[in-house]
């Protein structure tokens, strides 16, 4: 499916055609000219146009919605009219730090806001009337419960990667948080380097008609499946398959093996580390199978592992992700593989491990099909550790938050040995472990996430069903967050 660009789209600018606030912000910066997505987004936004922007970072895309922001923000009031989202802690300090520099000594004032850290700091940026708020969804919903943030003035709002946010799971904490926008028109811009249905979806709720931009085509390409293949080391293939599975969180897959004996390697390597995955081997009786597949279709197993021969003709509904722990031996295999994610405008990821002597499939498989087949860099131990703890904190912010007060008044008796315990590294991270883990177990919600309906904005802490759209998938970081499922309503502000 393709999104074409609509007609009469607006020609590129150049440093020469913008303001001499914008122009100074970039020899500010050092810049010498516009990169390709500052040219063609910022005619749009200029403009009050909607722009949903397919770039990635280092594109440049981070001047693309900042600059015109300059022009918009009117510093002699002292209120949040930005609002840019983003999926990371890391990715909010780096917009915020860039729009620093960008605004200068203009007396625009930003803020980088997210979770995991106290929020003194925050607060006090919100009183002092902080322009431009950057941060991630999850403690950016907690300050407007509060009121601590308001979003009365607002002007434009940014969602920055918006793929991997919702991969990070913040699909309800998104939806509760467009309860508060202001319902006059505003300006909104999306970027995101994939556009899969969920990512769509959101557009649909959050933009007006926005018009698509992409740098590398003319047209936005909508994909059902992601097809992404690692480069990995064929002695310690497990330790990779983990580290993958850790970052991605699928909510579903089903991993491929190319023998037998491996099937059953790899559903050991994952039932050590904690997770709920299950062989299907040709040794199991019917009835066994069946057993398997029926946890797999009620959603309350979330790995199987078999091979090709194996999981030939089963019948199992369409999975978050399908892993091939080896590439398969042709293209047309990789093909049926791949064909079991993605299914029924659902949002599919096909990864594959390939070591060196592998890549030869890879390429057959690029010269016989024309999609797109992106390698990643294996994550590293400190990646993991990021991921983890950013979705983590997401995770015990968002179970805070659904707390009822008498739940609060109870949890807080532990307050001062949760102080002298935060310098116990060890105790803290098995208890981190412990709880992240439960929530890997959470049951996959069978029905899609709905959007929530507007409730009245004072009702923090009696807010028993949390997250009422997230479905069981919350924790798991459901891959597209389940925004293909949302309610396709347009948001009308005008
Ligand atoms: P981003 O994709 O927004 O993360 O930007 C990637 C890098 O490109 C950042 O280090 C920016 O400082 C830099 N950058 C952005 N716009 C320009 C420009 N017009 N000229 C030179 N460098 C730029």
């Amino acid at each position: 499916m393709q999104t074409d660009e609509p007609a009469g789209a607006f020609p590129e600018v150049s440093l020469e055609d913008l303001s001499p606030t914008i122009q100074a912000a970039v020899a500010r910066a050092g810049w010498n000219e516009l990169m390709p997505v500052q040219k063609q987004a910022i005619p749009y936004l200029l403009a009050g146009r909607d722009i949903m922007v397919q770039s990635r970072t280092g594109s440049g895309k981070t001047g693309a919605f900042v600059l015109p922001l300059l022009d918009r923000i009117d510093a002699s009031r002292p209120t949040c009219q930005a609002l840019v989202l983003t999926p990371t802690r890391e990715l909010a300090r780096q917009v915020e730090s860039q729009a620093a520099l960008l605004s200068g000594d203009g007396g625009v004032r930003t803020i980088a806001v997210y979770g995991g850290v106290a929020y003194g700091g925050q607060l006090k940026a919100f009183k002092e009337g902080a322009h431009l708020v950057v941060g991630t969804p999850g403690r950016i919903l907690d300050h407007l419960l509060r009121r601590s943030l308001r979003l009365d003035d607002l002007r434009m709002f940014v969602f920055d990667e918006a793929d991997r946010m919702l991969s990070m799971g913040f699909y309800p904490d998104m939806c509760r948080l467009e309860t508060f926008l202001p319902k006059r028109r505003l300006l909104g811009s999306m970027f995101s380097a994939t556009f899969p249905p969920a990512v769509v979806s959101l557009a649909r709720l959050f933009l007006r008609d926005p018009e698509t931009l992409s740098l590398s085509h003319d047209h936005v390409h909508v994909t059902e499946t992601d097809h992404v293949f690692y480069k990995v080391d064929p002695m310690s293939r497990e330790r990779a398959l983990l580290r993958i599975i850790e970052t991605e969180n699928p909510t579903s897959a089903i991993i491929f093996c190319a023998r037998r004996s491996r099937v059953d390697f790899v559903a050991q390597v994952l039932q050590n580390f904690g997770y709920d995955a299950e062989p299907l081997s040709s040794d199991l009786s019917q009835s066994a199978r069946e057993r398997v597949l029926g946890k797999l279709r009620a959603g309350e197993l979330r790995f199987l592992v078999a091979t090709d021969v194996v999981a030939r003709g089963i019948d199992i509904p369409a999975l978050s992700h399908v892993i091939q722990f080896e590439p398969p031996e042709d293209a047309e295999s990789y093909i049926h593989r791949a064909g079991r994610t993605g299914r029924a405008g659902e949002t599919g990821r096909a990864i594959t491990l390939v070591a060196d002597f592998e890549l030869i499939v890879i390429r057959a498989i690029k010269e016989r099909y024309d999609f797109e087949l992106e390698e990643r860099e294996l994550p590293t131990r400190e990646d993991v550790s990021t991921v983890v703890s950013e979705r983590v904190t997401a995770l015990l912010e968002a179970d805070l938050r659904a707390r009822s007060d008498l739940n609060r008044e109870r949890l807080m008796k532990f307050a001062p040995l949760a102080r002298s315990l935060g310098e116990i590294e060890e105790v803290m991270a098995m208890l981190l472990d412990d709880y992240y883990h439960k929530s890997l177990h959470a049951p996959v919600a069978p029905e899609k996430p709905r959007r929530p309906e507007r409730r009245d904005h004072d009702d923090r802490g009696r807010d028993g069903d949390r997250d009422s759209g997230g479905g069981g998938g919350r924790g798991r970081g459901r891959d597209g967050g389940g925004g293909g499922g949302g309610r396709r309503r347009r948001r009308r502000r005008s």
